[in-house]
C-alpha cells in the first residue's frame, strides 16, 4: 500500500534477485542441511506473522493475490449502479455485507435461532435423519456422515451418490482416541468452545459444560468408527457399491426411503459407500443414543459451522479454539477472512474478475509449452525405464498422452443463475449460496459430466491433478514468482513451475493415480510383475520418509505422504531432465555465483522453504498427505545424481546416500 493512498499496486513478490544469496546461510554445507544452506537466513529473517501458523513461499504469494483481489472487492463494492445479478454486484455486495460489522453484531444469534428452535421441535429418529438431511440442503451442517454427488471412480462418466465417513469436529480421529497430553490440551480447549457456543446461543452454563460431555461421547463413538487416513488411501477398499436394498438394511435408521427425498434427489439404485462400517455404527447410535443427546449433536454442529458467520463473541470462540489446534496468534483480518469465504461460496464470479484484472495470456502460452516439454521428457524416461516391461510401458504412454491439462482459469465459468446477493443480508448471502452449490451438485446427478468444471478457483497458489478426470490444473495464482517469472531464466522456472507440473504430471503415476487408467476409470492396466517392481520401490521411498522426523522426534508418516511424495520425486527428476534440454541448461555460464544446476535446485529449495508453528506442524504431521517442507525439499535431491555433481557432496557429508541406494522410480 503506498502513503499517499493512490493506487500503486506491486506487480510482483519478486526480488531483485532471483535467487538471492542473502537468503542462504553459506555456515552450512550443502551436503549436511541443503534446506538450511539454501534458505537459512530468509527462515532466519522470516519468522511466521501472528495472522498466520506457517510462513513460506506458498503463504507470500497467497498473501500477494489476496492484496490484489482486495483492490477488485473494494471497487466493486464502493461502485454505484451496477447491474443486479452481476458478477461485479455480487462480488461486491457480498463483500459488503460480510464487513458491515454494526448489522452482523447486531443480529448476534438472530441468523441461526429458528433453525435451533426447528432441532428442539423434533419428535423421532425420523424427524433427526430429516433434519440432518435439511441442514445438509441449506448448507448449515453436515452431520454425522457425509453426502456428495460426483463421479463413479469405476465409470467415471457417470455421476453418483457417495456416502462418507465423517461426523467428528477435531482434525484426525486420534484426537479422540489416542491419549497424551497435547491431546488432553486440545480436548479442554474443545470443551470450552462448546460451552462457550452453547452458552451464547442462549443455554445456561452448567446445561452447556453437560452438553459437552454428550457431544463428546457421540463423536468419539463415531471417530472410532473412522478408518485412518492411511487406510482411506486406497481407492478399491474405499469402493463399496450398495444397492438401495443393501444400504437400507445396512444402515436402517438412517430411514433412506424419504431421506433421499429430503435431500432433494430421487431415491438412487445405487451409491457408493467408502467406509461401510462408519455408516453402520452411525445408524446404529442412532438407537442407542436418546433423542434429547442428538438434539444436542445437531444444534451443535449447526453452532460450530455457523460460528465463525456470526457476531464477535461467536467469531472469537471459534478462533481461540484454532488458537489451540494451531498456535495463531492473532485472527487473520475480516477482509481477507471475508476474501476466502467469497472465492469458496462464489469462486467463478470472483475469478472472472481477477483473471480480467491480473492474468497475462502470454502466460498461459508459456505454461502450455512447458507443459509439452515436460510431457515430452516424461514420454522419454517411460520408454527408457528398466524395471517396467514394454506392455506396461505402452499403457503408461497412453495415459501419459490421454492427460488434459488446465491453465489458468476455466473455459467456461459457473453463472450462478438465480443466486441473490444482498448488501444488508450476510449469513442469508451464505445460506442462498451454499443453498445454490447443494442444488447445482444435486443437479449432476444423471447428466454426463461436465470435464469443463475446475477443483480450484482462479487465485489460488496451488495445483492438482484429477485421477477420474485425468487431468492437471495450474489456477492463474500460482503462475508468478517463486515458481514461474517471464524474466527468470530456465534454472528457475524449471526448479519451481516445471517441478509442478512434473509433480501434477507424476501424480497420474504415484500409488492411487497409478491404479486408474487413461479414461479415469480405476483399473488395473498393470502387469502383476511391474505391479510388484512398482510396489517394492515405493517401499523404499516409504522407508526413507519415515526416517524424517519433525519437532525433534515426530516421524513423518511415509504411508500416509507416499502419494505427494512420489509425486515430488517425479516431479523433481522430470523437471531436471526438461531444464537439461535448454540453452541455460545445458550451459556453465554462471548468474550471481551459480551454476545453472546449483540455481535449478536452490530455485527448488526456495519454493519449500517455510516457518511453521510447533502447534501447526504437529497437527499436520497427522493430517498432511503431504510432508514436511524440510522433507519435501531434501527427499528428491538425495536421490538425484545431478544434485551431488552441483553440490560436490561426497561420501561422509550428512545427507549423502549411496548411488545404490539412491530411488529412481520415474
Ligand atoms: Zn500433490
Amino acid at each position: 500500500m503506498s502513503l499517499t493512498g493512490l493506487s500503486q499496486e506491486k506487480v510482483s513478490i519478486r526480488p531483485d534477485k532471483f535467487i538471492d544469496p542473502a537468503n542462504m546461510d553459506k555456515s552450512f554445507s550443502p551436503g549436511d542441511d541443503f534446506y538450511n544452506y539454501a534458505s537459512g537466513n530468509w527462515l532466519k529473517n522470516n519468522p511466521v506473522p501472528a495472522k498466520e501458523t506457517r510462513w513460506g513461499s506458498f503463504n507470500q504469494l497467497r498473501d500477494f493475490n489476496a492484496e490484489a483481489v482486495k483492490s477488485i472487492l473494494e471497487d466493486v463494492s464502493s461502485r454505484k449502479g451496477l447491474q443486479s445479478g452481476s458478477a461485479e454486484q455480487r462480488v461486491g455486495d457480498f463483500f459488503a455485507s460480510a464487513m458491515d460489522t454494526v448489522t452482523i453484531e447486531k443480529l448476534g444469534s438472530t441468523p441461526i435461532q429458528a433453525d435451533l428452535k426447528r432441532i428442539d421441535q423434533i419428535k423421532d429418529t425420523k424427524g433427526l435423519v430429516s433434519e440432518m438431511a435439511y441442514l445438509r440442503t441449506q448448507g448449515l451442517a453436515s452431520a454425522l456422515y457425509g453426502f456428495s454427488v460426483g463421479q463413479d471412480r469405476k465409470n467415471v462418466t457417470e455421476n453418483v451418490v457417495n456416502l462418507s465417513q465423517g461426523g467428528t469436529t477435531l482434525p484426525d480421529r486420534d484426537y479422540y482416541l489416542v491419549d497424551n497430553k497435547r491431546n488432553e490440551q486440545i480436548k479442554a480447549a474443545y470443551e470450552k468452545y462448546v460451552e462457550t457456543l452453547f452458552t451464547l446461543s442462549g443455554i445456561k452454563p452448567a446445561q452447556a459444560k453437560a452438553y459437552f460431555g454428550i457431544v463428546w461421547e457421540m463423536e468419539s463413538i463415531l471417530a472410532k468408527a473412522q478408518w485412518s487416513r492411511v487406510e482411506m488411501r486406497d481407492p478399491y477398499r474405499t469402493y463399496n457399491k450398495f444397492s438401495l436394498a443393501q444400504l437400507e438394511k445396512k444402515t436402517p435408521n438412517l430411514h433412506w426411503a424419504t431421506t433421499f427425498g429430503d435431500l432433494g434427489i430421487d431415491a438412487p439404485d445405487s451409491v457408493l459407500v467408502n467406509n461401510p462400517d462408519f455408516m453402520a455404527a452411525a445408524s446404529e447410535l442412532l438407537s442407542t443414543k436418546s433423542l434429547q443427546d442428538w438434539k444436542v449433536y445437531l444444534k451443535w454442529n449447526l453452532l460450530k459451522n455457523a460460528s465463525g458467520s456470526l457476531s464477535t463473541p461467536f467469531v472469537d470462540a471459534s478462533f481461540a479454539f484454532n488458537q489451540v489446534l494451531t498456535g495463531q496468534k492473532v485472527m487473520t483480518p475480516r477482509w481477507q477472512r471475508t476474501f476466502s469465504t467469497i472465492d469458496r461460496n462464489i469462486g467463478d464470479l470472483l475469478g472472472q474478475l481477477y483473471v480480467a484484472k491480473y492474468f497475462k495470456p502470454e502466460a498461459k502460452e508459456r505454461m502450455v509449452q512447458l507443459v509439452k516439454n515436460l510431457s515430452d521428457t516424461f514420454e522419454e524416461r517411460i520408454k527408457t525405464l528398466d524395471w517396467m516391461s514394454d506392455e506396461t510401458k505402452q499403457r503408461a504412454l497412453e495415459k501419459l498422452h490421454a492427460f488434459t491439462p488446465k491453465i489458468g482459469y476455466p473455459d467456461k465459468w459457473k453463472d450462478y443463475e438465480g443466486l441473490v446477493i444482498n448488501r444488508n443480508d450476510y449469513f442469508g448471502n451464505l445460506r442462498r449460496a451454499s443453498q445454490w452449490s447443494y442444488q447445482y451438485m444435486i443437479a449432476q446427478l444423471g447428466k454426463p459430466v461436465d470435464k469443463t468444471r475446475w477443483g480450484m478457483t482462479p487465485p489460488t497458489v496451488n495445483a492438482y491433478y484429477s485421477p477420474v478426470n485425468n487431468e492437471i490444473a495450474f489456477p492463474a495464482g500460482i503462475l508468478q514468482f517463486p515458481f514461474f517469472d517471464f524474466d527468470a531464466d530456465d534454472a528457475v522456472n524449471y526448479g519451481g513451475i516445471g517441478a509442478v507440473i512434473g509433480h501434477e504430471m507424476t501424480h497420474g503415476f504415484d500409488d492411487q493415480g497409478r491404479q486408474y487408467g487413461a479414461d479415469g476409470n480405476l483399473k488395473d492396466w498393470w502387469t502383476k510383475e511391474d505391479a510388484d517392481k512398482f510396489k517394492a520401490l515405493a517401499d523404499k521411498v516409504v522407508e526413507q520418509y519415515n526416517a524424517y522426523t519433525v519437532l525433534d522426534t515426530v516421524h513423518v508418516n511415509g504411508k500416509l505422504t507416499l502419494g505427494e511424495n512420489l509425486a515430488d520425486l517425479g516431479g523433481l527428476a522430470m523437471a531436471y531432465a526438461a531444464f537439461k534440454k535448454t540453452p541455460q541448461g545445458q550451459s556453465n555460464e554462471l548468474i550471481d555465483g551459480f551454476t545453472p544446476d546449483q540455481r535449478f535446485f536452490l530455485s527448488w529449495a526456495q519454493v519449500w522453504r517455510m516457518n511453521t508453528l510447533p502447534e501447526t506442524a504437529a497437527q499436520l504431521i497427522l493430517t498432511d498427505p503431504h510432508a514436511p517442507s524440510t522433507a519435501r525439499t531434501l527427499g528428491p535431491l538425495v536421490n538425484m545424481d545431478a544434485w551431488y555433481q552441483a553440490f560436490d557432496i561426497k561420501p561422509g557429508d550428512k545427507l549423502y546416500k549411496p548411488e545404490s541406494e539412491r530411488i529412481r522410480i520415474w
